[in-house]
């Protein structure tokens, strides 16, 4: 057997360590996990209401044309259904559009360091992947745009950027859009949307008017706390949609995924009282970097990039044996950081203490 070149060597994907395996490795009865940016208070009490209502729908295929969904998204976002493309996980809408996009002649454009998938898609694809250095964890937009060519046909903005938590703002991302040349595809991941704050952060709907070649991404997975039920979607004009649907698989997100989030879509008083949470205990972080001399990456998400001086393997190893999972910075693309989600308050204090007996206790 034969795979394709391309596959030859490639990693799979890590992901945070799952808290049953750390408990039986380590011993702990309390684990908690801070790796994922997933949302320490769940998911809206409604959302579990409505998979309640359709349990007894197993044997039936979802609807593929996510009709629920689709129609509820439109009217919240206020585009058109037909400017929709349901993923499982936005993950998934990243592997239709390398896979739409992508192969061998041709070249994409990514920031580095950023969300890891774009390059592993692109790459199965056979594609050239041009990852320009970022500037203290932001895209460098103009230095993205020189890397454009002729065979480019994606550039990937992950704003705020996973895995630094900085943002694009509005004037730099239209600038940029009005350069990038009309036969590149420009993605906005927008993942953590729901916990931004900033006042420049770009409003990239009403862009779709002006700019063809624009694609949004967003998630139900990230401040919504859907992350087990794999759902996401794209936002752009009908023509791109239409062109990437053949590529998406016919029941690609469950009957409970759609029930769930539409659910989910009806409690903006959850959402808002998780970003005004996240908000308060993000200060929090940052005023314990600054009590401590750790620089951190000022976060529009519901994680902190902080640069510990220190290995980020060994700040995850102390970490772990307290009964804390975080993401080391080392394969992140920033060695000597450690990525954390924003927990509950008291998550966060324990976290707070543990790391003050490291930095006491083990100074660099
Ligand atoms: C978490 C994340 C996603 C993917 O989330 P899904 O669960 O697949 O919807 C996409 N982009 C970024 C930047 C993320 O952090």
């Amino acid at each position: 057997m034969q795979a394709k070149k391309q596959l030859h060597g490639l990693p799979s994907y890590k992901p945070g360590k799952p808290i049953e395996e750390v408990k039986r490795e380590l011993g702990l009865s309390k684990v908690v996990k801070l790796a994922s940016n997933e949302n320490p208070y769940g998911s809206s009490p409604k959302a579990a209401e409505a998979i309640r209502e359709v349990a007894d729908q197993t044997a039936i295929y979802p609807d593929g044309y996510a009709a629920s969904i689709r129609e509820k998204v439109a009217a919240k976002i206020g585009v058109s259904e037909n400017q929709l493309v349901f993923g499982n996980g936005s993950d998934e809408v990243i592997q239709f559009l390398c896979r739409a996009f992508l192969s061998p002649e041709t070249n994409t454009v990514t920031a580095d360091p950023t969300f890891s998938q774009y390059k592993l898609n692109a790459t199965i694809e056979g594609a050239e992947v041009r990852e320009v250095p970022s500037v203290d964890g932001v895209h460098d937009l103009d230095a993205m745009l020189e890397a454009i060519d002729e065979n480019t046909r994606i550039v990937w903005v992950c704003n705020p950027n996973n895995p630094s938590g900085t943002y694009v703002g509005e004037k730099a991302f239209v600038n940029f859009l009005e350069k990038v040349p009309a036969h590149v595809l420009v993605v906005s991941d927008e993942a953590y949307y729901e916990y931004v704050t900033a006042d420049d952060y770009p409003e990239t709907l009403p862009l779709l008017e002006k700019f063809d070649n624009l694609m949004i991404l967003r998630t139900f997975s990230k401040a919504y706390g859907l992350a087990a039920l794999r759902i996401g979607y794209g936002v752009a004009n009908p023509t791109l949609i239409a062109t990437i649907n053949p590529v998406r698989p016919p029941f690609n997100n469950t009957t409970f995924a759609h029930a769930a989030a539409v659910a989910a879509l009806e409690d903006d008083d959850f959402i808002k009282d998780c970003v005004e949470k996240n908000t308060k205990s993000l200060k929090q972080f940052e005023d314990f970097c600054r009590k401590h001399n750790l620089k951190y990456y000022p976060s529009q998400t519901n994680f902190i990039l902080i640069d510990f001086n220190r290995s980020g393997d060994e700040v995850f190893d102390y970490l772990l044996k307290k009964g804390f999972i975080v993401r080391s910075g080392q394969a992140l693309g920033f060695p000597t950081c450690a990525r954390i989600t924003v927990g509950t308050d008291q998550e966060n204090e324990e976290l707070f203490s543990v790391l003050e007996e490291m930095l006491v206790s083990n100074p660099v």
